[in-house]
């Protein structure tokens, strides 16, 4: 058992989350609370930024397992701290390398949602895209040849200091960005400014980028997309960073490189054989047979060679698809009890027993988890005092 789960709850899984899961989670949140996208959550994205972090590492997982939170706080080795949340998002999308950031604008990552049929057959996409791209009309200078100039008002420093009096004799410097500037030190006088992009340097251009899913791509495969990030005068556009989202399948779960689904089965066809069709993901029918004589039992595995997803660049392999039975057995009274002796002379012969006197009969109910447990705390116990347990269920409310 695990001390607490706020961290398990705060990426919405259950604390016996495997590695996978968790990454899955991180992925799915981060994106969506990732202050690009959602300025206003930034508390959200920080919380969900260390709860990764904890969980990621199987050393600092077993500590917070044991221990909870408290236990990350004061030992981990140096003090406890957290990571910055970017610089985990940028490590988890392949942010291109802290060390590039001076001159690199940054990267931009989107979610692509995706269907099993994609990954299984391939697809192309079509994403429209906002981007900031340079000003072609004046080639990113914001105006006329020669005309920018050294912003008089901070002296292109692109801050400005304001003396405040706060009280007598008491003065008080405000620092702040330049408004006339926006902080940029130059300034283009009204008139010379391009008219196309209106001084910034930069339009938006709306982008349509193909995505070309490939047969066997897994969820959570990143396509990147390099230099195609917002433009900005003096650095080299970062990228654009796609990430495969795959929708769940209402018949088939992904296992790897194998499919994996669920049948449920008749008595009759689990006793006697049966055919049943399966319609893949590239939407052709195929028959699975089980043939007289072979008994399939619930709970029983079998599988399709070769028809389970390609394999990422070897299309031509593929794994296996996975069959778990489910055999129902006839509900009560779907059975006409002056015919079973005619089922039983066809069944293997059963097991017969000697009842002796000395042996107690007692009744079989229906098993029900709520009520043992019952039994064991406050009234419920007390009850089970008045009342001997007489073998049925008794009602106590
Ligand atoms: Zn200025
Ligand atoms: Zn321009």
């Amino acid at each position: 058992m695990v001390k607490e789960t706020v961290f398990y709850d705060v990426l919405g899984v259950k604390p016996s989350a495997s590695a996978e899961e968790l990454k899955k989670a991180y992925r799915k949140l981060a994106l969506k609370y990732h202050p690009d996208k959602n300025p206003n959550e930034g508390e959200k994205f920080k919380q969900i930024s260390q709860a990764y972090e904890v969980l990621s590492d199987s050393k600092k997982r077993e500590l917070y397992d044991r221990g909870g939170e408290q236990a990350i706080k004061e030992g981990g080795g140096g003090g406890g701290g957290f990571g910055s949340p970017m610089d985990i998002f940028d490590m988890f999308f392949g942010g291109g390398g802290r060390m590039h950031r001076e001159r690199r604008g940054k990267n931009v990552v989107h979610q692509l949602s995706v269907s099993l049929e994609d990954l299984y057959s391939g697809a192309t996409r079509k994403l429209a895209l906002q981007k900031n791209v340079i000003c072609e009309k004046c080639e990113g200078r914001g105006g006329k040849k020669g005309s920018v100039e050294c912003c008089p008002v901070c002296r292109g420093t692109g801050m400005q200091v304001r003396i405040h009096q706060i009280g007598p004799g008491m003065v008080q410097q405000i620092q702040s960005v330049c408004q006339e500037c926006q902080g940029h030190g130059e300034r283009i006088s009204p008139k010379d400014r391009c008219k196309t992009c209106c001084g910034r340097k930069i339009v938006m251009e709306k982008k349509i980028l193909e995505v070309h899913i490939d047969k066997g791509m897994k969820d959570g495969q990143k396509l990147t997309f390099h230099g195609e990030g917002d433009q900005e005068p003096g650095l080299e556009p970062g990228d654009i960073i796609i990430v495969l989202d795959q929708k769940d399948h209402s018949v088939f779960t992904r296992q790897g490189e194998d499919l994996v689904m669920h049948m449920e089965l008749g008595l009759v066809e689990a006793l006697c054989g049966f055919h049943r069709p399966i319609t893949t993901l590239d939407k052709r029918t195929i028959i699975i047979t089980s043939y007289p004589g072979h008994i399939v039992k619930h709970g029983d595995i079998k599988c399709v060679l070769n028809e389970g997803m390609p394999i990422y660049r070897r299309p031509y392999e593929k794994g296996r698809l996975i069959i778990q039975f489910k055999v129902n057995f006839p509900s009560n009274g779907s059975i006409q009890t002056d015919k079973l002796a005619l089922l039983e002379k066809l069944l293997p012969a059963r097991h017969e027993v000697d009842i002796t006197d000395d042996m107690e009969q007692v009744d079989l109910v229906d098993f029900d988890p709520q009520q043992s447990r019952q039994r064991y705390n406050g009234e419920a116990y007390d009850d089970d005092v008045d009342h001997p347990r007489t073998g049925v269920q008794c009602q106590t409310s």
